[in-house]
């Protein structure tokens, strides 16, 4: 695989996978739809549950499809290797449960995905594992929290939703000089516009089911290492819990990677547009979006991303209201939670998937009443536009 870190992106994404198929020459990578797989005899048995031999015993300790996909996102993150899991939930709580023990601490970005804070605040607390969410934008905050005990620096960059830029090398020094991992989700950024390993993370997260796989039909994590030692100890806990991804999962989602450079560049290109259009908008008061000059780490952003990517959001003037107003209006809009798929995404956090938190804690995680997230798609930029300009016009009513 070697000779695929020196491919471009658009090249690297197609060929990701090694070779044809061995047995007919298949092009795209057969589906192994097999639980288990025959041992020629006893001693190949003994000699591959030994790990003398390569080849595969039983789906969840391995599969020829699961690991084509695997060898892929290894590569386009220059990691050593991969683990995929069911889900991206999966390889977060697989990791964190492999390298934590009773009273280790975690530090974790704020505003990370929703559901990550919650599994950490409530499902590992009850195994003594404690934990930290602050600003992890703010490195003198992530030195103030370091304790003896802290094993892992977990940060999202950029953050969901307000898009919050970490700075990755710093986080790797800091994590390093106090004896901890850091590791970073990626599934954001997509490893087109961001390779945390190249830059001192020891771990990268992907929810597959987001950009990667890019179409929103299938849901799936994956792992990717700087280390074999790390692999082989994530890899025993992964085999052991049982969240691995099953073979007709990985073949959708190897489909999926072939245009995923192709599918970042689009989407990005129509969100630097939109992020404009809207700073330009009589009834915006702010846009937040990596690329534009007033993100206020822009700077950070254009050193650590190869771009901007295609997550923005912005504040209505008319408030809550206003936000309500706009996601009722959108016809060419999907209203949907999720992101990365081909298909424009909007929705109103406030109002939708944080409408149970109290507003002082939305507030405090920077998630404001006038905050409208996009998740820009694929589609023709002038169609964008006309849809989000008449549904901004329905909020002035
Ligand atoms: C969606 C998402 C996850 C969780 O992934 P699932 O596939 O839904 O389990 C984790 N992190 C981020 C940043 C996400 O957007």
């Amino acid at each position: 695989m070697t000779h695929h870190l020196k491919l471009g992106l658009l090249s690297k994404v197609i060929h990701g996978v090694s070779k044809p198929d061995p047995l007919f020459g298949g092009v795209s990578v057969p589906i192994y739809q097999s639980s288990t797989f025959a041992f020629r005899s006893a001693e190949h048995g003994a000699a591959l549950f030994a790990g003398e031999e390569k080849g595969y015993i039983y789906t969840r300790l391995g599969n020829p499809t699961v690991h084509a996909l695997e060898e892929c996102l290894a590569s386009l993150e220059n990691g050593v290797a991969c683990l995929t899991t069911a889900t991206g939930m999966a390889a977060i709580t697989t990791t964190f449960l492999a390298l934590l023990d009773q009273n280790s601490h975690l530090i974790s970005t704020a505003s990370v995905y929703g559901a990550t804070r919650v599994v950490v605040e409530k499902e590992f607390s009850r195994f003594g594992i404690r934990s930290t969410f602050i600003d992890t934008s703010d490195l003198k905050l992530i030195r103030q929290h370091m304790r003896p005990e802290t094993r892992i620096l977990f940060i999202e960059t950029p953050a969901n939703p307000t898009m919050a830029i970490t700075d990755i090398q710093a986080c790797a020094n800091l994590a390093h000089e106090h004896g901890c991992w850091l590791i970073v989700d990626n599934t954001f950024a997509s490893p087109v516009l961001q390779n945390p390993l190249d830059l001192g993370a020891d771990i990268v997260i992907h929810s597959l089911t987001k950009f990667i796989n890019g179409h929103s039909d299938v849901v799936g994590g994956a792992i990717i290492f700087r280390d074999e030692n790390l692999f082989g100890r994530v890899r025993r806990t992964l085999i052991n819990l049982g969240g691995t991804m099953d073979p007709h999962q990985a073949w959708l989602i190897l489909r999926g990677i072939k245009t995923l450079a192709l599918r970042i560049e689009k989407s990005q290109e129509n969100a630097m547009k939109l992020a404009k259009f809207l700073q330009n908008h009589p009834l915006v008061s702010w846009v937040r979006y990596p690329g534009l000059e007033n993100h206020p780490q822009y700077e950070l952003a254009r050193r650590q991303m190869r771009g901007p990517g295609s997550m923005l959001c912005f504040g209505l003037k008319g408030g809550y209201e206003a936000g309500r107003r706009l996601i009722n209006s959108v016809r060419l809009f999907t209203l949907a939670v999720s992101l990365g798929g081909i298909e424009t995404l909007i929705q109103h956090p406030a109002s939708m998937t944080h409408a149970a938190v109290p507003r002082e804690e939305r507030e405090e995680a920077g998630i404001t009443d006038d905050l409208i997230r996009l998740s820009v798609g694929c589609e023709d930029y002038e169609d964008l536009q006309a849809d989000l300009n008449q549904a901004l016009e329905k909020t002035a009513l």
